[in-house]
């Protein structure tokens, strides 16, 4: 039995769960050990001074689409967790769609799970899927480790994963409610949605107005409060939405909701024209005013976390127009320094970026191990160089396509290192399956 540490690893700046110190990160065995004072004497085999860069816990991103097998010319777990490394990221939860098949079946959990094999750089969780007809599979889903079940209330943008009725989604939250499992939602009510007037920016955003948000948002808090289902809301776009959020919280209903990146950083006064699609989402980026509503909403806590909701597809269908491209936008190895860009710029702390990037996201899916520089937990670490600018450059992203609307932009923060339960990420798959 050896009495020294695998590895220690000290910075100046260790943003732990109760605040930014300095501090001596032990590892052994894969897992935070002990947290000491900087200068402490510790054995270890190994030992990295990060001096004034900062030390972070890995970030958990629940709200990616890796889109293997089925749809692996859209992106892949090789690359996907390769950028996800780069950009800080040590854990992600896979969305159920865009693969195929959909993971709404447990055979379908099982393909997923066989495609990541020894694929992955970072640790991988999955997400179930709640479509029409397929309630008998939730529970047997659950009991095979998805962390909860996504849904939509307006069409997906694939045909094998299509949303549910008002009615449908009651049966599925009813059914999900009685394993105490966790639903989470995109939030569009379809009777809001039109189909847009032409292919430019202004006729998108009109097509998809913060009413639909706003009614389905209102639809999943009535659902939560008559099943008792926990019940999280993604990609939240429209500030509109807070007011019926903070609600339901200060009534004690459990729904949550997150935003991303995007509509944090970009407005719709930045889309060129018609032609930069890759700014096409949905529910897509509002105007500027929307923008700082969201920041409030994250700083009062409305909104609890950020995810990338990273969602690529082949250059090609990127391409086009407002009306034809596909929606999703890739950021995955670029969540992290684009949130610290502008939540610095408005005052917050890194310590407001990891609750927001990894605590919380953490604690959303149950991953008790995950998210937080603490004793026990997995050490999953970031050196982060908190003062560094960068300009995007596409040619630096590993995402399999290096489409973004983030090019050319000058951001903050660069990720530097990134250790998954204590080994540096380094190019070899060392990520594993995650079950709830
Ligand atoms: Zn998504």
């Amino acid at each position: 039995m050896n009495d020294g540490y695998d590895l220690v690893v000290r910075s100046r700046r260790a943003v732990l769960p109760y605040g930014e110190r300095p501090a001596a990160v032990a590892v052994r065995d894969g897992r935070i050990a002990a947290i000491h004072d900087v200068g402490v004497p510790l054995p270890a085999a190994a030992e990295v001074d990060l001096g004034d860069l900062a030390l972070l816990p890995g970030l958990v991103d629940t709200h990616v689409h890796v889109n293997e097998p089925g749809r692996t010319e859209w992106e892949g777990f090789a690359t996907a967790t390769r950028a996800a490394a780069a950009g800080g990221v040590t854990t992600l939860i896979d969305m159920p769609l865009n693969s195929i098949p959909p993971t709404t079946t447990p055979a379908a959990l099982a393909a997923k799970r066989a495609a990541a094999r020894g694929a992955c750089h970072i640790d991988v969780g999955f997400w179930g899927g709640a479509v029409p007809g397929n309630v008998p599979s939730l529970r047997p889903l659950h009991d095979a480790g998805v962390f909860g079940f996504k849904c939509f209330t307006a069409d997906s943008g694939v045909p094998e994963f299509p949303p549910l009725s008002p009615d449908g989604m009651a049966e599925a939250f009813r059914e999900i409610a009685s394993f105490g499992g966790l639903v989470i939602v995109h939030a569009e009510d379809p009777e809001a949605l039109t189909a847009p007037s032409d292919g430019g920016y202004p006729a998108f955003l009109d097509s998809r107005p913060p009413s639909s948000e706003r009614r389905a948002v209102e639809h999943v808090i009535r659902l939560a409060e008559q099943t008792g289902v926990r019940a999280h809301i993604l990609h939240l776009s429209s500030a509109d939405c807070l007011e019926p959020l903070a609600k339901a919280r200060s009534r004690g209903l459990p729904v949550t909701a997150e935003t991303c990146p995007h509509y944090l950083t970009l407005s719709a006064e930045d889309v060129p024209d018609a032609s930069a699609t890759s700014y096409k989402c949905c529910p897509p980026i509002r105007d500027a005013a929307n923008r700082e509503a969201l920041w409030t909403g994250l700083a009062e806590g409305v909104i609890t976390a950020v995810v990338t909701d990273h969602s690529p597809s082949t250059p090609e269908l990127k391409q086009g127009d407002f009306a034809t491209a596909w929606g999703g936008i890739s950021s995955l190895q670029l969540g992290l320094p684009a949130v610290w860009t502008a939540a610095r710029a408005r005052g917050h702390g890194l310590g407001d970026v990891v609750r927001w990037m990894a605590e919380n996201t953490a604690a959303l899916a149950g991953l008790a191990r995950k998210g937080r520089i603490a004793v026990g937990n997995d050490a999953d670490l970031v050196a982060f160089a908190a003062d560094e600018p960068f300009t995007v450059d596409p040619a630096n992203l590993h995402h399999r396509h290096p489409v973004t609307p983030y090019a050319g932009r000058t951001l903050t923060g660069a990720v530097q290192a990134t250790w998954l339960r204590g080994a540096v990420v380094d190019g070899t798959p060392s990520g594993e399956p995650l079950n709830r």
